[in-house]
């Protein structure tokens, strides 16, 4: 049975060994050879985005480091080592949240924390996670610290936010890009992990999961759980859109098509459709804009860029992206003049098409 509580499911599945690590293969190829060669770094630098495998990946290096049975770069899991890190009991797996730590003070605290040989294990670890965070004086202490490790002492920076981290503190760490974490990766891990806790759930609505958790596994495996809290453990894709807020409308690609081909008329019509049937704005809102996203992304990534379809695609999507609707989310008004400011503003584009359109309507 299925036990219930927030970030349950995510602790129980956070993976134990590199091999689970889901969609960082190159990284994890790389730690691994470094680990059996012998050729782990003194500083490491995890950058990426949130629940993408940073803390993971180095609580197992953690391990690895440290394991009695080291194999191919893996840690056994059963070793006393192993068994005190997987229980969060470990003295030499020293783990600091900058956003919480972030000044002089705690830096120093470790730097005199770090001039004590490890108690137990062969290495310390220290996992900065958010190092972003940090103040520049903490950086600096810091900094002092990179430059002259002990050596016994493992440091793992992790960090959302890379560009915030000062080039002095990049260039001591070997640095490691964490990637969103692809869709199909997701759904994969996520039936696994319905399956071992005996619910059964379509690969739809996975897909639907792993797509509104953005290449997040941390996110997708708490929404999974959200899920089955709610619907049982044999929720449907219904009940999976409804939860996550989702719109299952055909009338979302109507609208990104009308204002797309510049029929403000019928972009107006749809507005009004929607609203009349009661439909939820924000959400529709929302839907619409991630296909417009898409499209967006589509034509940035094409070889010979359609920079006037660009700038218009952004032009939609900021106009609906502004749109509030707090205080009635079923009133089409703030949709209607979205629609009409994205197609209607800039005279130099097809306005005269739109405004036409309007006059004969
Ligand atoms: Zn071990």
């Amino acid at each position: 049975m299925l036990v219930i509580g927030g970030f349950v499911l995510y602790s129980k599945w956070r993976p134990k060994g590199f091999e689970e690590v889901v969609g960082q293969e190159p990284i994890v190829t790389t730690l691994r050879n470094a680990l059996s060669t012998d050729q782990v770094a003194h500083a490491y630098l995890f950058s990426g985005p949130r629940g993408t495998g940073k803390t993971t990946t180095a609580r197992i290096l953690a391990k690895a480091i440290n394991c009695e049975y080291l194999n191919n770069g893996d840690p056994c899991n059963q070793c006393s080592n192993c068994n005190s890190i997987n229980e969060d009991v470990a003295f030499d797996l020293i783990e600091m949240d900058a956003a919480s730590n972030r000044g002089i003070d705690d830096v120093r605290d470790l730097r005199e924390r770090i001039a004590f040989s490890p108690s137990v294990m062969k290495h310390k670890v220290y996992l900065l996670d958010e190092v972003h965070m940090l103040t520049t004086g903490a950086f600096n202490a810091l900094l002092k610290t990179l430059e002259e490790p002990p050596p016994y002492a493992i440091f793992v920076l992790a960090t959302t936010e890379l560009h915030q981290v000062p080039a002095t503190i990049v260039s001591r760490c070997q640095r490691f890009d964490f990637r969103r974490v692809p869709n199909d990766a997701i759904v994969q891990r996520l039936a696994f992990i319905a399956k071992e806790e005996g619910c059964t759930i379509s690969e739809e609505s996975l897909g639907v999961i792993a797509r509104q958790s953005r290449g997040g596994m941390r996110d997708a495996i708490t929404m999974f759980e959200q899920v089955v809290a709610l619907f049982g453990l044999t929720p449907t894709v219904e009940e999976v859109n409804n939860m996550l807020g989702i719109i299952e409308d055909d009338r979302t690609n109507e609208l990104a098509n009308a204002l797309v081909s510049d029929d403000l008329v019928r972009a107006l019509e749809l507005s009004r459709e929607v609203s009349d049937d009661g439909l939820d704005l924000t959400k529709f809102t929302k839907a619409t804009i991630n296909i417009l996203r898409e499209r967006l992304l589509v034509t940035a990534r094409s070889k010979d860029v359609d920079l006037i379809g660009l700038s218009k695609l952004s032009r939609i999507i900021a106009n609906l992206a502004a749109t509030d609707f707090r205080r009635d989310p079923s009133d089409a008004i703030p949709l209607e003049v979205a629609c009409a400011t994205a197609l209607i503003i800039e005279p130099e584009n097809s306005s005269a098409n739109s405004v036409q359109k309007l006059d004969t309507s």
